[in-house]
């Protein structure tokens, strides 16, 4: 007989060797691992894509700024 545990977010009993231990704001949960990877691949694709949708803002802010930049220039001179 193996040891179970009850995982909170699936609602249902896993074997112990497919549990962690997590700390929820309600004390200290089991979970298991299929579903903590899975929150963190889906963390991962998030933080990848906020990554990229800065970089792109940064470069049109940049973009904009030159043709300001440019175009003061052109009217002092
Ligand atoms: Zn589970």
């Amino acid at each position: 007989m193996s040891k179970t545990a009850y995982c909170y977010t699936c609602n249902a009993y896993h074997p112990m060797d497919e549990m962690r231990q997590v700390m929820t704001g309600k004390g200290i949960r089991w979970r298991c691992i299929n579903t903590i990877r899975a929150a963190r691949q889906a963390l991962a694709k998030r933080q990848d894509f906020g990554t990229q949708t800065t970089s792109n803002n940064k470069t049109h802010a940049k973009a904009r700024g030159f043709g300001r930049a440019a175009t003061r220039r052109d009217s002092v001179s």
